[in-house]
């Protein structure tokens, strides 16, 4: 229990909007997304200024009480909420750190209060003729803070890359309550280590990110979306190499989905419908955009589609003719997750490989589960332009639920180790928070892991910032 004299003083401290003690009000930020996990925390702090968060974590260093920062609350590992792992911890969000959004158009750049969404910044952007090309399902909640933390990926990193390629500046408290100011839009910086590169993908263990700034680029002017079916991911990757050269490397997306999934969605999802007449094995959203209007793109591309569909490689395949059948394209690929939750347990596994390697992971790591699990039905499906697959195991038509997802840990081990085989990684996109921090210590360089603890020992040597995350 954390003392009653400290929970009135950070609410004196804050103010009578900056901070709760009330059930209800702090019940909405208690539950993760997929509801896997469910918090509990008797403060839940909602400054509005950078004095704000600067003042409770210097209260909190001071009296040793452990915060959770939490954003948009949408991260998949139970990382944005407090009481996981056995700590008494206040929540702060940082949802009231919403005010401020610049854009730079000149040095193609945007900055940006934590709390603010990325629909938000996105909106912001083009508003200034200008893209800022980080794209999740989950944009309209998640925030500037929570990407950041995460080192969020998307389906525009094949193009653009990951937040950590497009994250300029930082300003944030440091678990000392000291203020970090790294705000920049420079470009070149070899002034030393990079505290900027810590705070992206910490997960809030280093502090609370208040402010970035984020590389922008020209806006898309000319969008070809195209839905095309391939026999096999062999095939889907040969559709790759092809797509980047004929288009000059502006393929934007590149999703890849087994046709598993789309059956899912048709069946669950209200108002779907395949854009093709017949069923394949897989089918890849590609989407390629070019920030002027490029008449010779649109030919190249028709009769680029035309070989390969003459040569096999394309099955079948439908080009948007406008911006409605793009999204509705783009809501078959983005409700891949939401199908697969009406359809009982599924044992999720947020894995990379490189690229050239996903056709030889996925038939390997399909048969080893399928042999230990029989009947239960592998639906994988993701960024195949750079390697990051949502390699998701349902469960058999018939099992029970819970019996299921009893499996997760000794599952997931499997799949690790054959990611691990590829040279890949645990955690593409997600990160680790209280999931994966088994995982973690059992996959990650021993060199890399001790590093790590020491940096987070030398920056929070009280162990307040999100301690129940990364390490075990
Ligand atoms: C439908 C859906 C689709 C998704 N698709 C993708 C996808 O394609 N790619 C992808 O990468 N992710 C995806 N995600 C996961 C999620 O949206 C991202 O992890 C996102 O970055 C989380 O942002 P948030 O603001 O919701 O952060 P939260 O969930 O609130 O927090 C996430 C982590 O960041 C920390 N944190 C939050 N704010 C701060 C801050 N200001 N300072 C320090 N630490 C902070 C938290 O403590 C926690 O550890 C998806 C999620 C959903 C629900």
């Amino acid at each position: 229990m954390i003392a009653q004299s400290h929970i009135e003083a950070l609410c004196t401290l804050l103010g009578p909007k900056g901070a709760t003690t009330d059930a209800n009000e702090i019940a909405p930020h208690m539950e993760e997304w997929r509801g896997k996990y469910f918090g509990k925390t008797q403060l839940l702090l909602k400054p509005d200024t950078l004095a704000g968060v600067a003042a409770a974590v210097q209260y909190c260093n001071t009296h040793d009480i452990a915060i959770v920062p939490q954003g948009g609350n949408t991260g998949l590992v139970g990382g944005s909420l407090p009481g996981l792992s056995g700590h008494n911890e206040i929540l702060l969000s940082t949802k009231r750190l919403n005010k401020n959004i610049k854009v730079d158009a000149a040095d193609y750049s945007i900055t940006a209060d934590a709390g603010c969404t990325v629909a938000a910044l996105q909106e912001a952007a083009a508003a200034a003729d200008r893209l800022f090309p980080l794209s999740l399902a989950s944009e309209g909640s998640c925030t500037v803070g929570g990407v950041v933390s995460t080192n969020a990926g998307g389906v525009h990193v094949v193009r653009y890359g990951t937040v950590r390629n497009l994250t300029m500046g930082i300003e944030a408290v440091l678990p000392s309550g000291e203020i970090y100011n790294g705000l920049t839009s420079v470009r070149k910086d070899n002034t030393g280590y990079s505290l900027k590169e810590l705070l992206v993908g910490a997960e809030g263990s280093l502090g609370i990110i208040t402010q970035a700034t984020f590389k922008l680029f020209p806006s898309e002017k000319q969008k070809h979306t195209f839905w095309l079916a391939v026999s096999s991911p062999e095939n889907a990757l040969a559709l790759l190499e092809q797509a980047r050269t004929v288009t000059g490397d502006r393929v934007s997306v590149f999703e890849i989905m087994p046709d598993i999934g789309l059956e899912l969605v048709l069946k669950h999802i209200p108002a779907s419908r395949s854009p093709l007449k017949a069923s394949h094995a897989w089918y890849i959203l590609l989407e390629v955009a070019t920030s002027t209007a490029d008449p010779a793109l649109s030919q190249s591309l028709d009769s680029w589609i035309e070989t390969a569909m003459t040569a096999g490689l394309i099955l079948d395949g439908a080009a948007a003719q406008t911006s409605a059948q793009a999204a509705a394209f783009w809501r078959l690929r983005e409700s891949m997750s939401e199908a697969q939750k009406h359809e009982g347990g599924s044992i999720k596994h947020d894995i990379s490989v490189p690229v050239s390697a996903v056709p030889a992971f996925l038939e390997e790591a399909c048969a080893v589960i399928t042999t230990a699990y029989p009947d239960c039905r592998p639906t994988p499906f993701g960024h195949l332009g750079d390697g990051n697959l949502h390699f998701n195991i349902m469960q058999p038509a018939s099992a029970e639920k819970a019996a299921f997802l009893d499996n997760w840990e000794s599952m997931n081990r499997m799949v690790h180790d054959i990611v691990a085989r590829y040279g890949g990684s645990i955690s593409a996109e997600h990160g680790i928070g209280s999931m994966k921090k088994a995982e973690l210590s059992r996959t990650k360089d021993a060199a890399a892991l001790s590093a790590m603890k020491a940096i987070k020992k030398a920056l929070d040597p009280k162990a307040i910032m999100n301690p129940g995350v990364l390490f075990e």
